[in-house]
């Protein structure tokens, strides 16, 4: 039967510099259109962490003028979007499947009292001494923080995806049957000043904007695709078990007994058990890219649901 899909990409889809990248894309783009070929509607998310990092380093060089973090963000979608567009658009071709993909540089709504923006978390940028720091906080406001002994580092906000602004855009072209692509890094992140859209430097999580689109466009399946088959519990330890199909009630007491690491597998189990609470018949699934096929077939990957 016929499913809507958002699949979620993480790190390990895109490769760490341009050129690899493109290359690795085309492996990425086979899982995807396998799933289009099924006869499923899918909308593609993704990461930007290694990409809006080296856009951000780049324009820290002092020869040009300053980027603001937002617009890193768009260029990050950009360029993604472009190499993730072809390459999906490719191998539909391959398949006989004349389907038009499509990049929305989308924007996502912040809540400008998350509390997330009193404590920033997430290092961005060059590294600077302390005195360097200190200048630049003092110039520019940024809240500056040693970086695990490397030095001084930018550090901004990871707030909670509340809205996709773009959402009236993803749903017509969905229903015109173009393969879309957005909430790009987890999207730009905007705070809503009544008919005007503030980009505020911050990073929303890939894992969590995914979900707020999986629920906004009535999404049977949220995959989320990353380095690992399954979702372990005590991973990496002698007594690690792998979890096949989980309810969110199960999941909600292995998220307090700490089992997901905070910044990796965690986000991914949040942003599961909130899709699956969002609505009937809705369920996360937590895979590889190479078993995003035999998981949406029920063979593999972590699986939860009501
Ligand atoms: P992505 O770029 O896909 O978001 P992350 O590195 O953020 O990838 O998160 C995936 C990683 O989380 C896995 O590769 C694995 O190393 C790690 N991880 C942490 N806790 C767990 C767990 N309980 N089960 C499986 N993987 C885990
Ligand atoms: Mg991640």
């Amino acid at each position: 039967m016929k499913k809507r899909i958002v699949v979620a990409l993480g790190g390990n889809a895109l490769g760490n510099t341009a050129q690899e990248q493109r290359e690795l894309v085309r492996q990425t783009a086979v899982p995807i259109v396998d799933l289009i070929v099924e006869g499923h509607e899918v909308v593609i998310a993704h990461g930007n962490g290694p990409q809006v990092g080296m856009i951000n380093l780049a324009f820290d060089c002092g020869d040009v003028p300053p980027m603001p973090f937002p617009e890193c963000g768009a260029m990050s979608q950009g360029y993604i979007g472009y190499h993730l567009q072809n390459a999906i658009r490719e191998e539909l071709l391959v398949r006989g499947l004349n389907k038009p993909v499509v990049t929305i540089i989308t924007q996502v709504v912040v809540d400008k009292e998350d509390p997330a923006f009193q404590n920033p978390t997430k290092p961005i940028g060059s590294f600077y001494s302390q005195e360097q720091a200190e200048k630049i906080a003092e110039q520019t406001g940024f809240t500056m923080r040693e970086d695990a002994g490397r030095g001084y580092r930018r550090v901004v906000a990871s707030p909670r995806p509340t809205a996709v602004v773009e959402d009236r855009t993803v749903k017509a072209l969905i229903r015109e049957g173009q393969v879309v692509i957005t909430v790009g890094g987890g999207g730009i992140p905007v705070i809503r000043e009544g008919d005007h859209l503030e980009g505020v430097a911050a990073v929303i999580d890939k894992d969590f904007a995914s979900e707020v689109l999986a629920a906004m466009i009535d999404a049977d399946y949220l995959i989320i695709l990353t380095a690992v088959e399954k979702i372990a519990l005590n991973y990496g330890k002698p007594n690690e078990t792998w979890l096949d199909k989980v309810t969110v009630a199960e999941m909600e007491q292995y998220m307090e007994e700490g089992h997901f690491a905070p910044g990796s597998m965690l986000p991914k189990v949040e942003a599961s058990v909130a899709f699956a609470k969002s609505g009937p018949g809705r369920t996360a699934l937590v895979t590889s890219l190479e078993n995003a096929r035999d998981g949406i077939a029920g063979k593999t990957g972590t699986h939860i649901s009501m």
